[in-house]
């Protein structure tokens, strides 16, 4: 897609550090890490979100995900692995080109992106709701 800024990575527009390719999917680096390491891994053929990707490349990415996830295991020894992946603005979505962040993880990093306080739900309301998306699938 002309604008996007990840369609003119794959296509050599401008530049990035790439650590894999193959004929669908593309790994580089993020240039805002979260922590050293930081990944991105992405469908060569354009798609928004988890919404429009066609399955196969959605399938390949993941795949590459996690062949890049054991190469930062190999090269950095991190003490863990977050995977990020957000849908549309409202998930803090920035660039409209699905991509799967790989943020390496070390103990007490300090990073505030992995947990949130559980507080339990209302049963009857996630039944109901589990029940909507259980129909529509
Ligand atoms: P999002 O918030 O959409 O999930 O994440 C977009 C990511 O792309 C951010 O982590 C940001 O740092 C990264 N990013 C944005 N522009 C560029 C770029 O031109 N090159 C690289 N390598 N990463 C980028
Ligand atoms: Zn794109």
């Amino acid at each position: 897609m002309a604008d996007c800024i990840f369609c003119k990575i794959v296509n050599g527009e401008i530049p990035a550090v790439k650590v894999y390719e193959d004929e669908r999917v593309l790994a580089f680096m993020d240039i805002n890490p979260l922590n050293d390491g930081h990944t991105l891994v992405i469908p060569k053929k354009h798609a928004e979100t988890i919404f429009e990707i066609d399955p196969e490349d959605l399938a390949a990415a993941i795949k590459v995900a996690q062949k890049v996830a054991n190469a930062i295991k190999k090269a950095l020894n991190p003490d863990g692995l977050t995977i990020i992946q957000l849908n549309k603005k409202a998930a803090g979505q920035v660039v409209p080109h699905l991509h799967i962040h790989l943020v390496p993880r070390w103990e007490n990093d300090g990073l505030k992106v992995s947990r949130w306080e559980p507080v339990p739900g209302d049963m009857e309301k996630i039944k109901e709701i589990g029940e909507k998306i259980k129909a529509a699938v």
